[in-house]
């Protein structure tokens, strides 16, 4: 039987560990806190914002979230970002994307301090990555490394092979693999025989966007999976396909309309892997923990330097 990577176990942990952290900073100088900024009325961006708010709740973090409309131009959003960059009290400020379309994301990214940028998705925080220096990390990828090292996965060494290569998973987790010293493969959709390289993998990371695309011909046995992918299957046809019939998934679906499905396939995964993260409870809670870290850890920087 292959391990499961629990992601729930480990956001569990990792939050625990967090809270003296919170507590000493608020008892030293005063709780840490994130701004996040959310333009428009995307319905995945409002719950995952929810959640993120819910978690500093939890934590005892301070949380301000800012809803500029659907209509807001770049400028006014770097007028935002200048504000918030400037005020003393904000430790961390997370711009959810996407954006509107007529915003200039990028700019807007660019825009935030570096030494606030809780997301680590700004081009400082990625050099900073890329040279091996210290400073806050994308959050899944960064979730990723807790989850492979607190399991004792062993990666230096060991053949990683990393599919997808966005700038927000795919590029950093194969930065970090490499800090680990595993030997890395980037693919991407013009990869050449893409199965093949897979089964090269001791650990391969699957950051796609498609669901169940990678099947047994991809995965080596043994190997360590970790499935990024959050796939939403609307399609009742092709939820009996991707699980075999499952008359457990089958009802899920017709209670809510659709089914979460990771880019691995759930059983030839669960058949030939050594260790896996499952869709739903892998990969998923790690990023809005290691969030929370970013905040945390911004926050006793800026303590420290005051
Ligand atoms: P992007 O769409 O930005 O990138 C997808 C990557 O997959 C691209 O590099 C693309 O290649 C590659 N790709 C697409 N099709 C193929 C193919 N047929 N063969 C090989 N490579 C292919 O996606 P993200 O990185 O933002 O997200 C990936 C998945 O992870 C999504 O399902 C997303 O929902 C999920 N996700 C989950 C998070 C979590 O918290 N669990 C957080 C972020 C993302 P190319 O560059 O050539 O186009």
């Amino acid at each position: 039987m292959p391990q499961i990577l629990d992601g729930n176990r480990v956001r569990d942990d990792i939050m625990n560990e967090l809270k003296p952290r919170v507590a000493a900073l608020a008892a030293r100088v005063r709780p840490p806190g994130l701004a996040v900024v959310l333009a428009g009325h995307d319905p995945a961006s409002e719950i995952y914002v929810r959640n993120k708010v819910g978690a500093c709740q939890d934590l005892g973090i301070r949380s301000e979230t800012l809803t500029p409309p659907d209509s807001i131009s770049t400028e006014e959003l770097l007028g935002m970002i200048a504000q918030l960059n400037a005020r003393p009290e904000v430790d961390g400020i997370l711009v959810q994307l996407p954006l509107p379309p007529q915003v200039e994301a990028k700019r807007v990214v660019a825009a935030v301090a570096p030494a606030k940028d809780v997301d680590g998705l700004h081009p400082c925080n990625i050099g900073n990555l890329v040279a091996g220096l210290p400073g806050p990390r994308a959050c899944t990828p960064a979730g990723i490394l807790e989850l492979l090292k607190r399991y004792g996965i062993r990666m230096a060494g060991k053949r990683a092979v990393v599919v997808g290569r966005s700038d927000i998973v795919g590029k950093p987790v194969a930065f970090l693999l490499l800090h680990e010293h595993a030997t890395v493969t980037m693919c991407h959709s013009k990869t050449a025989d893409l199965a093949a390289v897979c089964r090269e993998a001791d650990i391969l990371v699957a950051a796609i966007g498609r669901a169940a695309m990678i099947t047994g011909e991809y995965l080596a046995p043994g190997v360590t999976v970790i499935d990024v992918g959050m796939n939403r299957i609307d399609n009742r046809d092709e939820v009996a396909r991707i699980f075999r019939n499952s008359p457990r998934k089958l009802a899920a679906f017709d209670k809510r309309g659709s089914v979460l499905v990771g880019d691995v396939d759930p059983f030839d995964v669960a058949e030939r892997a050594g260790a896996y993260s499952p869709v739903p409870g892998g990969v998923g809670p790690l990023t809005i923990a290691m969030l929370m870290a970013n905040t945390v850890s911004s926050a006793e920087r800026r303590a420290g330097a005051c």
